[in-house]
């Protein structure tokens, strides 16, 4: 079966991975923008980063036949700096016509602070006037909920964002339902231990219905990896369902999302 990830941090990952995902069936990737394990001091770490996404990781990936995208944002974790936050949205705009960027992303929250929402806000404006698709990130643990509403909130008051051009990410039970009932894709991460497991994904595709529900395995810099999709998808083949519906889920919910920007090459198989 074929699959595509569309969250996943590529520059975090070994050539065991690409090797790894190809032989599973992965032919496509997104690679949102985000932390790179530590803080970075200045801009242009930002604009080396961007050139990393756009430019050096789309040929890595296309030695193991794996078609890579990308997105472009400052991420929640390092937005707390608002100085520096605006001098790397600045280095945006330029790069929005990449034929490998597919929007602004993934940006949010992360602990909810004032400055994350300040930074975020500025960043939905910039998808909005250049009319790019959003990836959002949600915050993780305790904070999950709350930083979900606030982010929706704000998109719901922005009358320029149209909700089906936005995925949001990061959701768990008590999340997916703030995303969807609003007209947002929902994005399901799996992890190996903490947060939303292989079986515990597949629990939530049973229980809310497949539909516009993007899941990915993050695969970043802390415990993670691609395998994770791929037992989400053998999970939810072993409870009985069919490969077409887990086609419809793991290939073409990412093909619908992405599809709608004009830079998405794959399309729906049937
Ligand atoms: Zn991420």
């Amino acid at each position: 079966m074929k699959y595509i990830d569309p969250h996943i941090h590529c520059v975090s990952r070994t050539t065991d991975d690409y090797q790894y995902m190809s032989r599973c069936g992965v032919v496509a990737v997104s690679e949102p923008a985000f932390w790179a394990g530590f803080d970075r001091s200045t801009a242009s770490s930002f604009a080396d980063y961007f050139r990393h996404l756009t430019d050096v990781e789309p040929k890595r990936a296309a030695r193991y036949g794996i078609d890579h995208y990308c997105w472009l944002c400052i991420n929640a974790k390092e937005a707390e700096n608002v100085a520096l936050a605006r001098d790397v949205i600045k280095l945006i705009p330029p790069l929005l016509n990449h034929p490998r960027v597919l929007g602004v992303g993934e940006i949010g929250l992360n602990k909810n602070t004032r400055n994350e929402i300040t930074v975020f806000e500025e960043q939905v404006d910039l998808a909005a006037r250049y009319d790019q698709l959003i990836l959002i990130h949600t915050p993780h643990l305790e904070d999950k909920h709350k930083g979900t509403s606030i982010i929706t909130s704000i998109l719901k008051n922005d009358k320029r964002i149209r909700p089906e051009r936005v995925l949001i990410d990061h959701c768990e039970e008590h999340t997916i339902r703030l995303a969807r009932d609003n007209g947002f894709w929902a994005g399901l991460t799996i992890y190996p231990v903490t947060k939303v497991t292989p079986q515990r994904g597949a629990d939530i595709l049973e229980q809310f219905g497949p539909h516009m529900i993007c899941v990915n395995s993050a695969s970043d810099w802390g415990e993670s990896g691609p395998t994770n999709l791929t037992d989400t998808c053998l999970e939810y083949l072993r409870r009985g369902h069919s490969e077409a519906e887990a086609l419809d889920i793991f290939y073409n919910n990412s093909c619908r999302f992405f599809g709608q920007g004009p830079k998405w090459r794959l399309r729906e198989i049937h």
